[in-house]
């Protein structure tokens, strides 16, 4: 694989002590084209702009898929790769739902592998701070005809983000928008999710909560995902989240989190779950524990949540609560301080 350095790294300018997420990128990014029915020789340059084409199709017609991952300093200084595989595989599962060339597994394990390797220096030493990952693919011929692209290109640029501790947030159960619906591409990691999301999560911020809560197209009244985070909920002391589908994505961090929690000797449960079981629950005082879980956070609790005008609080939570828990086994694991027996790691030495 083509490596061309940069000249000036520029870890010297971040203080990784105020990291914020998002702010700041590593030095390099793979960059690998599609043209001809082929994928091309993958190269690792300096992270630099793109030049579109104004016609560049997926700028008009979505044609556009990502990935969020990260990779962990461990206690002994090496790195991981959390999860690499089980990335590649949704990876590929939204690429193929939006019409798209998929970049062969080798080109991605590979080509992410000599990438943090060659930026290794931008993984935080900081407890809980990760370098964050971000592969995408996006339609890049320049035809102005409604078409699927004969044309991609695949990047991947990464950049060192703190822990996200988010404090427990208010949440409200959206039974009027959607955001995805069966045999639609709720499952794929494909932009035109998150732009569509925006509106009722904004006019939710409006009435006073972070995010939505989202139900099912059909009859709202089932839950789906919690803004861009599934949705795990601790009912009668049981674990309980809805089953992934067509329109519930197929979180890492879900599944993961199901995998630690039946572990440690919690009943899970995955199936739908009714605004009207969340009622009863509130009122019975069954419901114990509701929270986001994605790689961004691993786990976003909530304090609060609205339904169909009413507002029900959660007990305060304490490091007994089931997320905290779970979560902290995760982060032993990622970080080597317990043994990986799932082969979750994808270490680099
Ligand atoms: C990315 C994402 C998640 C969480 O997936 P992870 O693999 O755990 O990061 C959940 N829901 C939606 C809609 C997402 O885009």
């Amino acid at each position: 694989m083509e490596i061309r350095p940069v000249r000036h790294s520029k870890l010297a300018e971040v203080d990784f002590d105020t990291l914020e997420f998002g702010k700041y990128v590593a030095d390099h990014m793979l960059v690998c084209d599609y043209a001809d029915g082929e994928w091309q020789q993958p190269m690792i340059v300096p992270y630099s702009n793109l030049s579109l084409n104004p016609a560049t199709l997926a700028l008009h017609y979505g044609q556009t898929v990502f990935e969020g991952m990260k990779a962990f300093r461990m206690t002994d200084g090496r790195i991981n790769i959390f999860r690499m595989d089980k990335h590649y595989d949704r990876f590929a599962r939204s690429l193929h739902r939006m019409c798209m060339a998929i970049p062969p597994a080798d080109i991605f394990t590979e080509g992410l592998t000599r990438l943090v390797e060659l930026d290794r220096g931008w993984v935080p030493n900081q407890p809980g701070a990760a370098l964050y990952l971000r592969p995408f693919v996006y339609a890049s011929e320049a035809k102005f005809g409604v078409k699927i692209s004969e044309q991609y290109r695949f990047v991947i640029f990464t950049g060192p983000v703190p822990e996200l501790y988010t404090s427990p947030i208010k949440v409200k159960v959206e039974t009027n928008y959607v955001r995805a619906a069966r045999g639609g591409t709720g499952f794929a990691k494909c932009g035109g999710n998150y732009g569509a999301a925006y509106y009722p999560t904004k006019l939710a911020r409006e009435e006073g909560y972070e995010q939505v809560l989202w139900t099912d197209a059909k009859e709202h009244k089932y839950i789906e995902e919690s803004g861009m985070m599934n949705a795990m909920f601790v009912i009668n002391d049981k674990l309980v989240t809805p089953p992934v589908s067509d329109s519930i994505l197929d979180g890492v961090t879900r599944d993961s989190l199901l995998t630690l929690a039946s572990a440690l000797g919690y009943e899970t449960e995955e199936r739908p779950v009714a605004l009207a079981e969340l009622e009863a629950a509130f009122r019975s005082g069954t419901l114990t524990e509701a929270f986001g879980a994605g790689t961004a956070a691993v786990v976003a609790p909530i304090k609060t949540i609205h339904i169909n005008g009413t507002d029900h609080n959660l007990p305060v939570y304490t490091n007994a609560s089931v997320h905290r828990v779970i979560k902290d086994k995760l982060n032993r694991i990622r970080t080597g301080i317990d043994g990986d027996i799932y082969g979750w790691n994808h270490v680099i030495e």
